[in-house]
């Protein structure tokens, strides 16, 4: 394809992009395909010959399209957002067309100097300790993974990476029953095993017990164990919990524990000052993980690791072989030293991009404008005397469940509220995800799409009604 060709597809590839954002809403929200639908129609073997862009599109359009879930549509309110925004996309067009590795300073010295200061931007603006540092990692899972990796490492002197587990002593993993499963899996892989990952209790609001915390590391170091890391949640997967921070962070202080935070989602509010409080504490943490490919307008993957000490990172995870010694080490920063993989995207530019064309006052309305659109579904939910909440509101996320008058056994409840999920999400209109709290099945909305306004709310809520009492009606 010369540069004719390419400017031409370029342009009718815009053009349907533009079109797609404004007409994403007429799509059905979750895809309705069944297994197999799109498998079946893509050919069995690699094209011997060349084809058209112009017939790739196509099949991009009829093949691939029915099998989208829309992400992007203002009426997903599933599982957690992964949005995305104009400039975010318009960065990485410019990304993928400079097609970089970033793996060392010397292979982009603009990526890894860009990288360096949105971090500062983040850090400075969310009240994250300035002495802390920050690099971008591509998803939450990695980033508590090398916590968890590193948090092994300084408790080890920097000895199991060299010579294995051999005469060391056995390490716990301590987070609440409501982390996410990256926790254990970041267990498993860095070699703490799953069997050492602890659950603590939660209380009435899902968030970590800190006294129970407490009593099960003492007993733990009486029998033996060496306490190795607390993962706080600020920002439960369920239900948008926050652990108790400071009280958390004394007790990690106390025992030399090291102290990483799970913010991947809820990390986006602390760009609110009257939501920095959830994070006092945090001086005495040793490492934060937050996405802005969430709930920040950033195309997925761009996660953000903020880490007390850089290098306690860099001595857990740097390897220089000959071939990527180059004259500049020491001077800046070689990112692939700071995480897990050696090759990196260019990220930091759609941050630049987002955080420029929104400005902190943008991006504030924003995520101010969605936790109020969350707040008038409470309030709606809170006048219903058929629909109850599980908990109350945290932030833009409200977990409900349908309850008619009459009905009080908790199995009836739980296939009820499983049918009325199955069902609103089969009318396309609008896509909603579950939990479980306390045995009882809710329904998760999740408000925070970047073009999501009152409208779909209300439209949202009056569906959800509909589609409950009927469904009470068959009863
Ligand atoms: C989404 C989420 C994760 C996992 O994020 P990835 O970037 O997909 O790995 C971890 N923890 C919490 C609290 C989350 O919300």
């Amino acid at each position: 394809m010369n540069s004719k060709e390419f400017r031409q597809h370029a342009h009718q590839f815009v053009d349907w992009m533009a079109d797609y954002m404004d007409t994403v809403e007429s799509y059905p929200v979750k895809s309705q395909v069944q297994p197999g639908d799109i498998y079946k129609q893509i050919p069995n073997k690699l094209p011997k010959s060349a084809e058209e862009m112009d017939a790739i599109f196509e099949d991009f359009k009829n093949i691939i399209m029915p099998g989208v879930t829309h992400w992007q549509s203002p009426n997903y309110f599933a599982y957690f957002q992964a949005n995305s925004s104009p400039p975010s996309v318009l960065a990485e067009m410019l990304t993928a067309t400079l097609g970089i590795q970033g793996m060392k300073w010397v292979t982009s010295p603009a990526a890894a100097e860009l990288e360096e200061k949105m971090m500062e931007w983040l850090r400075d603006a969310m009240g994250i300790p300035s002495a802390w540092t920050g690099v971008i990692q591509d998803t939450a899972s990695t980033a508590t993974l090398a916590s968890i990796i590193t948090a092994r490492e300084r408790a080890s002197e920097y000895s199991i990476n060299e010579s294995g587990f051999d005469g060391q002593p056995k390490f716990r993993v301590y987070c609440s029953t409501q982390t996410h499963s990256s926790i254990e899996k970041g267990a498993k892989i860095a070699g703490i095993g799953s069997k050492n990952v602890v659950e603590i209790p939660t209380d009435d609001y899902m968030a970590m017990r800190a006294d129970v915390l407490r009593k099960t590391i003492e007993e733990d170091i009486a029998n033996g164990y060496h306490p190795l890391c607390i993962v706080a949640a600020i920002g439960t997967t369920g239900t948008l919990a926050i652990d108790p921070l400071r009280e958390i962070a004394d007790i990690a202080e106390q025992h030399k524990i090291w102290l990483h935070i799970d913010a991947a989602y809820a990390g986006s509010a602390l760009l609110l000052p009257e939501y920095q409080s959830i994070i006092e504490g945090i001086e005495k943490a040793d490492s934060f993980v937050f996405n802005p490919h969430k709930w920040l307008f950033t195309n997925f993957d761009c996660t953000v690791y903020f880490v007390k000490s850089p290098k306690a990172l860099v001595n857990t995870f740097s390897i220089l072989p000959e071939y990527l010694r180059t004259d500049t080490d020491g001077l800046v920063n070689n990112y692939c030293d700071w995480g897990i993989p050696l090759g990196r995207r260019f990220r930091s530019l759609k941050l630049w991009f987002v955080m420029r064309h929104y400005g902190l006052k943008g991006l504030q309305e924003k995520l101010r404008f969605h936790i109020d659109l969350a707040k008038w579904l409470e309030t709606e939910i809170k006048a219903s005397t058929d629909f109850k909440l599980i908990v109350p509101r945290s932030m833009n996320l409200v977990c409900f469940y349908y309850k008619p008058t009459d009905m009080d056994d908790m199995v009836e409840l739980y296939k009820l509220n499983e049918k009325l999920l199955h069902r609103l999400n089969a009318t396309g209109k609008i896509y909603l995800t579950h939990t479980t709290v306390y045995g009882v099945y809710t329904l998760r909305m999740s408000i925070g799409q970047t073009n999501v306004a009152q409208r779909h709310i209300e439209a949202a809520w009056e569906l959800i009604q509909r589609e409950a009492r009927a469904l009470g009606e068959l009863l």
